[in-house]
């Protein structure tokens, strides 16, 4: 089998847009293969990030001039590119955050607080990451409710058989992710909504590995909220964002206090601005949304649909040359994943791997990924990922069989 790509884009010309794709490492090319933890970024977003601070910096909502206007402008502008990108009803719907950890947390804390009890439950899956997970640990240790967890089988796909039971009536909220970052499972997540909303629970779509990568509509999985981070697709770090329906949003406390969020405050109490102003207390991350906005451009430009099938390529070919290694061993499932691949190793610790294969210019990840519960349950001490973007290569994947070769000799 080869890597084989039906898109027609030009995938060489694009890689030129990221200037640290020409780094060398350790005197070798880099092979840039950690997506899944942070993308690159491409010249089109540095630009921007330039442009707004040499002609727009100023702070939002606040200032009566010129320069505060346009801040203003662009800020909001970045709200509703993010709310035709996800296909939300309008710009009100979307939260800017620090990213998925953040919305999550608002999530637990605006929602949670005020509508759970001891009884109610909060249902999870076997595969989330920490930060889908250890926010609703907090929030059952506020309130009395209890966290239950979908299971996982053992080819890595969610016991969708096992739905029903799990999903009672006293399930208020169903949180899960939409691609597993350690897996490369890419959940139903239509249906998983569908299945939420029949028990009367709310449901949060995890996108952080799908936001960047495929397309991601919220009224066709018909999610109540999702969260996701700008960092894994081509934006700024520091800022991401929650969509969150209106009526839901506009029913939710906030959760921070400060400036920016109030409509008037006395010194007994304040009251505070619809959603979702409420929610973004203080000054607010003005450059990352820009950039974030200008990252949205750019991948639109490509085409959400050719990037998923660039990744899919890329992630059978790697997983077809993964397996000519004798003793690797890859997670998940075999087909229909999204662009990563997890995998042990007898001859090594994924730790030894990852940091003897830097010795290449090779960025991989070794580790638990944040999801330290799964690997427990799956008996590994943690794997080693490789990770696709839309900028990465067949022929990277076949530099990374040759490094993983030199694992096997160094290690043997
Ligand atoms: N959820 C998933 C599935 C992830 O892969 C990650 C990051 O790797 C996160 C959540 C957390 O994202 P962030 O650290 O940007 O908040």
């Amino acid at each position: 089998m080869t890597y084989a790509d039906s898109s027609g884009v030009d995938w060489a010309r694009i890689r030129e847009d990221f200037p640290i794709l020409r780094e060398q490492v350790r005197g070798q090319p880099l092979v840039y293969l950690d997506n899944a933890a942070s993308s690159q970024k491409p010249r089109a977003v540095m630009d921007a990030l330039v442009e707004f601070y040499e002609h727009s910096n100023a702070n939002v909502h606040r200032g009566l001039h010129e320069l505060s206007s346009r801040a203003t402008d662009a800020y909001e502008g970045a709200r509703e590119k993010v709310a035709r990108y996800l296909g939300a009803a309008c710009a009100e719907e979307i939260v800017f955050t620090r990213g998925t950890t953040e919305g999550v947390n608002l999530v637990a804390n605006a929602w949670g607080n005020a509508s759970l009890k001891a009884g109610d439950v909060i249902l999870l899956t076997e595969m989330e990451h920490h930060s889908n997970l250890v926010p609703w640990q907090m929030l059952a240790a506020r309130t009395g409710a209890q966290v239950r967890y979908l299971p996982v089988t053992a080819e890595g796909e969610l016991a969708l058989e096992e739905l029903d039971t799990f999903l009672t009536p006293a399930v208020k909220i169903f949180a899960f992710t939409h691609i597993s970052n350690s897996l490369g499972t890419i959940n139903p997540a239509a249906e998983l909504c569908r299945a939420a909303k029949k028990v009367g629970a709310l449901s949060l779509l995890d996108a952080a590995q799908s936001a960047g990568h495929c397309p991601v509509n919220v009224r066709e999985i018909g999610c109540d909220f999702l969260v996701f981070s700008g960092h894994k697709m081509c934006a700024p770090t520091g800022i991401g964002a929650l969509y969150g329906r209106r009526e839901l949003l506009d029913s939710l406390p906030p959760w921070h206090g400060g400036g920016e969020m109030i409509s008037s405050v006395t010194y007994e109490g304040a009251t505070f601005k619809s959603a979702p102003y409420r929610f973004e207390a203080g000054t607010p991350n003005i450059a990352g949304a820009v950039g974030l906005g200008a990252a949205i451009d750019y991948i639109e430009a490509i085409g959400r649909e050719a990037i998923f099938a660039h990744d899919s390529a890329l992630v059978d070919y790697a997983q077809e040359r993964l397996a000519e290694l004798p003793g690797l061993h890859v997670l998940g499932p075999r087909r229909g994943r999204g662009g990563l691949v997890s995998f042990s190793m007898d001859a090594a610790h994924p730790h030894d791997i990852t940091t003897y294969v830097d010795r290449f210019g090779v960025a991989l990840r070794g580790g638990h990924h944040c999801n330290q519960p799964l690997m427990r349950k799956l008996r590994l001490p943690g794997t080693t990922r490789a990770s696709f973007y839309f900028y990465n290569t067949q022929s990277e994947v076949d530099r990374l069989i040759e490094v993983l070769q030199e694992v096997q000799r160094f290690f043997a």
